[in-house]
């Protein structure tokens, strides 16, 4: 049976102001998806946003949602899980609310191994605030704020996720639609931090600044470099050259900060 995404839509909501061409709507497809398999409840269900094109996801969907200040997600997402441990919370997101401005609540969550899903879409651009480039934006690449050429190195978000503390990180691209679904189901059912990367495309803010002639040129490119890591095992430097690796990167078991903070609470209180 086709699954019936409709059911966790808000009534009312749509269409979506999502460029046409945008990555985003294949990735909140797969996160519903993902959500359905795993059988979250609307109501046990918390989505968490900052501020940016894909930080207005929450706004669409029937679950518990709070759309943020730029950046601070992970700081109102965290609240929410130390208030109500037994909800499931998720943060969406893009590279610029992230990991520029919310880049020290992101390490923070990851080092605490705080029990929430962060599915990351990555398009290397802000997006909806003017096309300014990003930590992801590429080496010479052009933005609105770049329009030479981005002189700076590139913050790679899985492996900052897995520096800073993640027990869980996995990436793919808005062209691997299926395996999106898959790798946030696996980040949900995972206990502790989860990021789920998604490199996504931006047809709109960075697509036109670098010679993308269309959206089909953006998804050939998120297929051709991607590489999943049992294929890369088999791979030379060279061959791995220019592209990413996808599926999962990280996971690990390691006490899960709700847990250890009620036992701090436990302590406070003489148990
Ligand atoms: Fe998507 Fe880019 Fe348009 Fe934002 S500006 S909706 S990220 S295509
Ligand atoms: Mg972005």
């Amino acid at each position: 049976m086709a699954f019936d995404y409709e059911q966790y839509l808000r009534p009312g909501k749509l269409p979506h102001i999502w460029c046409p061409g945008c990555g985003h709507g294949i990735v909140m497809k797969g996160l519903l998806r993902a959500m359905d398999t795993c059988g979250l409840e609307k109501n046990n269900t918390a989505i968490v946003s900052g501020i940016g094109c894909a930080s207005r996801l929450p706004g669409y969907v029937d679950f518990n949602t709070l759309h943020t200040a730029h950046g601070r997600a992970a700081a109102f997402a965290t609240g929410i899980k130390l208030a109500k441990p037994e909800m499931d919370v998720l943060v969406v997101g893009g590279d610029g609310d992230g990991v520029a401005i919310g880049g020290n609540h992101f390490i923070h969550a990851c080092r605490r191994n705080i029990d929430m899903t962060y599915v990351l879409f990555n398009n290397y651009i802000y997006g909806m605030t003017g096309g300014q480039f990003s930590p992801c934006t590429p080496t010479g690449a052009k933005a609105s704020t770049t329009p030479y050429g981005n002189p700076d190195p590139v913050f790679d978000i899985s492996k900052l996720a897995i520096g800073a503390g993640a027990t869980f990180v996995a990436r793919t691209t808005a062209f691997h639609a299926t395996q999106i679904d898959k790798l946030i189901a696996a980040g949900l059912r995972h206990k502790g931090m989860s990021v789920i990367e998604v490199l996504d495309d931006c047809p709109t803010a960075y697509g036109r600044r670098n010679k993308f002639r269309s959206v089909v040129d953006m998804m050939k490119q998120l297929k051709e470099i991607a590489v999943p890591v049992k294929a890369a095992a088999h791979m030379t430097p060279e061959q791995l050259e220019g592209k990413v690796l996808t599926g999962i990167l990280h996971q690990e078991e390691r006490p899960e900060y709700c847990e250890q903070y009620q036992q701090v609470i436990a302590s406070a209180q003489g148990a």
